[in-house]
């Protein structure tokens, strides 16, 4: 068992400005907390912070983090509390902490790689100082190392959640070490037999492998020597998972497996890499096929070295790699590996620049780089432009930064999109607009009569979301055209007694569309509703059809029937509906809206769209399908009616001086109508033109504030005075 003064000998010995006293007040609050806690293995639950704490010194890491592997599993398991930590320790202590806490809560019950995938980005996400990841998989180390004590079924779910998501962290991080590790002890419960028949095999060929790695890197030296290249040679046995993999791909026995042993080179320039490749090539053969070149064609991660395999002294298969030191450190502290992660191929500068925490780490020895700057590029968020969120189900989806719980929907499928109605968060009911965070749980209502509406294209993030959407609209848009369209027609044809159903069926409308240049009837009608073209116009082309023998150009093209002026299509009105041109709008009666007003539109049989303030009465009883949002679109010249009423005391002048007052807004009275009352009060309803709400309301202020006065408001249809 590991004690607090290994820990404290083992800090200071990797810098020696470490704040051992935090380490050692950490260390009593953990060992009171745990006090009476023992591990299956029987020892005292201590020990297992302690290993922890102590393999966060080792790795160099600085008091904080050594704190918050002291005390990494005291919220979880004992009575204190995150306050407590935050109270004795500071908010970096208690930080780090909490993040652990907080990854021991996810859900690992998917067993499909992309679930996997996707868990691991969450823990990334999660973990917005790398400290947390960091005491995370010190602690997974430590509990993979005592998984013999757990029950059969805990060792096998652990260690698969050990293969499936802690080791590719740990190499994605560039702990390399940390990793086959993580990948060995895995290993060791998840197939026992192939593990030890491993184990037995390289136990009884340790020796005769062993002489061979001193003989062939004693052999790479020489031949550097007596070249004058400076370098530096390593070999190794691969641990014990790489050789189980090759094994597998390459469909080997163990007694047919030549790659057991890795030898490796650093020299300090490019040049010497190849020089050192042509020395290895000129003493041993080279096996064909077997030679990469990663430094002039590096991979796409950013990964440089040469790779070789050449037939050995023993006639053995060795692998060799050639790298600077420079390219070493790279490959070793995993900067490539982060890029490999984002986007295939593209090497970016803010990802390195996130990485250099780790190289710090590596190369700070005995340090005075122990600055704040140091610990705040500890703490950053990778991933920060995506959020992570659980389906019931426990499947990990991936979302953009600001994604709302439509956009999950949209993940989960153009359907459940189409068709969201509600959302619950953690099971509670949420707004469709709810930004999401890491780890929610999300689970969306349907309701198959819902459908997307405009609104909801200022609720989603993702282009999936938005593009369905759009689509919807816009074909929704023209069936709505197509159908207004069709009543446009019949409404005029009626007044002209041209039977629009009967020509259409009788296809006569295909020659209208021919001779107005449209595609296709469907078209033409559409452009009918979008207030492109008058049915006036259109029923002279089918008039002219209908009767070719009164067709003469032009003037005969004309309807013989009058019927006042032709409707021009009001293109603007002040108004526009988002996404269509120039439909047919007309502004409701009942509430009058200005511009400046919150308006709604409301398609009306036979008319095209009517403008109602949104917070009309009558809204409130129209059908929801036949609603559009209109806007206001900027220049509005014309003058819109409005109605005011007051309610005066009956004195002489009174409405004079109200006449006066509206006058003075330039603002032309249309109609008034006056009621005299019994009570000696007088109510007037005035219609007047006014050009935008801000107006009307300053107007009606005024009025409000003169003498005699005791109500005014704007009228609206419905409105009891
Ligand atoms: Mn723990």
């Amino acid at each position: 068992m590991i004690d607090i003064q290994q820990i404290l000998d083992m800090a200071s010995e990797k810098n020696e400005h470490t704040n051992l006293e935090l380490i050692q007040k950490a260390y009593v609050f953990a060992a009171a907390s745990h006090q009476g806690q023992t591990r299956l293995s029987g020892e005292p639950y201590l020990s297992h912070p302690l290993a922890v704490a102590y393999t966060l010194a080792k790795m160099g890491f600085d008091e904080a983090t050594i704190a918050a592997g002291l005390l990494h599993d005291t919220v979880e398991d004992t009575k204190a509390s995150i306050e407590d930590i935050d109270e004795e320790f500071g908010e970096d202590v208690a930080d780090i902490v909490d993040g652990v806490t907080k990854i021991d809560t996810i859900k690992f019950e998917n067993k499909e790689e992309a679930q996997a995938e996707n868990i691991r980005k969450m823990i990334l996400a999660m973990s917005h100082d790398m400290r947390v990841l960091m005491v995370k998989l010190a602690d997974r180390l430590h509990n993979m190392s005592t998984l013999d004590y757990q029950k059969s079924y805990k060792q096998q779910r652990i260690s698969r959640e050990t293969m499936d998501i802690y080791a590719p962290l740990a190499n994605r991080l560039g702990l390399y070490i940390m990793k086959r590790d993580l990948e060995d002890l895995s290993f060791k419960y998840l197939q026992p037999d192939v593990y030890n028949q491993i184990v037995d095999w390289l136990d009884k060929h340790q020796v005769v492998e062993k002489n061979i790695i001193d003989k062939v890197v004693n052999l790479i030296r020489n031949l550097l020597q007596e070249n004058n290249v400076q370098g530096k040679v390593y070999g190794r046995i691969k641990h014990k998972y790489s050789i189980y993999k090759k094994m597998q791909s390459q469909s080997l026995t163990l007694d047919e497996m030549h790659d057991i042993m890795a030898f490796r080179v650093l020299v300090k320039d490019i040049r010497d890499c190849y020089a050192v490749l042509g020395l290895v090539h000129s003493q041993w053969k080279p096996v064909h096929g077997r030679f990469k070149d990663y430094i002039s064609m590096p991979k796409t991660n950013g990964y440089q070295s040469l790779h070789t395999t050449v037939i050995g002294p023993e006639a053995e298969r060795i692998e060799i790699q050639i790298r600077t030191e420079e390219m070493h450190k790279q490959a070793e502290h995993g900067i490539a590996a982060h890029w490999l992660y984002k986007e295939k191929g593209r090497v970016n500068s803010k990802d390195l620049e996130q990485f250099s925490w780790l190289r710090e780490i590596f190369e700070r020895q005995g340090g005075e780089s122990d600055s704040k700057e140091f610990i705040q590029s500890l703490k950053m968020d990778l991933f920060k432009d995506e959020v992570y969120v659980y389906t019931p189900a426990g499947d990990v989806k991936e979302l953009p930064e600001g994604a709302t719980p439509l956009d999950f929907a949209f993940q989960i499928h153009t359907k459940v999109g189409a068709h969201c109605s509600g959302a619950k968060i953690n099971d509670r009911l949420m707004p469709l607009n709810t930004e999401l965070k890491n780890g929610d749980m999300v689970e969306i209502i349907t309701d198959p009569n819902r459908n997307p509406n405009r609104d909801w294209l200022s609720m989603v993030k993702t282009a999936k979301a938005r593009s369905y959407i759009q689509r919807y609209l816009r074909t929704e848009e023209r069936a709505r055209a197509i159908r207004l369209g069709h009543e446009l027609l019949e409404k005029e044809g009626r007044k002209l007694s041209l039977n629009c159903a009967r020509a259409l069926k009788d296809g006569h409308f295909v020659f209208v569309a021919q001779d107005l240049k449209y595609d296709s009837v469907d078209d033409l009608i559409a452009s009918v509703g979008y207030g492109h073209i008058t049915p006036r116009r259109v029923l002279n082309r089918l008039y002219g059809v209908l009767h070719p023998e009164e067709s003469q150009p032009d003037a005969a093209t004309q309807l013989p029937v009058k019927e006042g002026k032709e409707t021009q299509p009001r293109k603007h009105e002040g108004v526009s509906l988002s996404g269509i041109d120039g439909v047919l709008m007309r502004f409701a009666q009942c509430c009058n809206p200005v511009p400046g007003d919150a308006i709604i539109g409301y398609i009306s049989r036979g008319v095209g769209i009517t403008v109602h303030r949104s917070d009309c009465p009558n809204v409130a009883n129209m059908e929801i399908e036949r609603l559009v949002s209109v806007t206001w679109d900027g220049e509005q010249e014309a003058p819109h009616a409005a109605g005011i009423f007051v309610i005066a005391k009956n004195e002489k002048g009174v409405l004079a001086s109200i006449s006066a007052a509206i006058a003075k807004y330039n603002v032309n009275i249309t109609g008034l109508v006056m009621e005299n009352c019994v009570d000696g009060r007088a109510k007037l309803r005035f219609k007047v033109e006014v050009l935008n709400a801000a107006e009307l309301y300053r107007m009606i202020d005024e009025i409000r504030g003169m003498p005699s006065i005791l109500e005014v408001i704007r009228e609206r249809e419905g409105d009891d005075v």
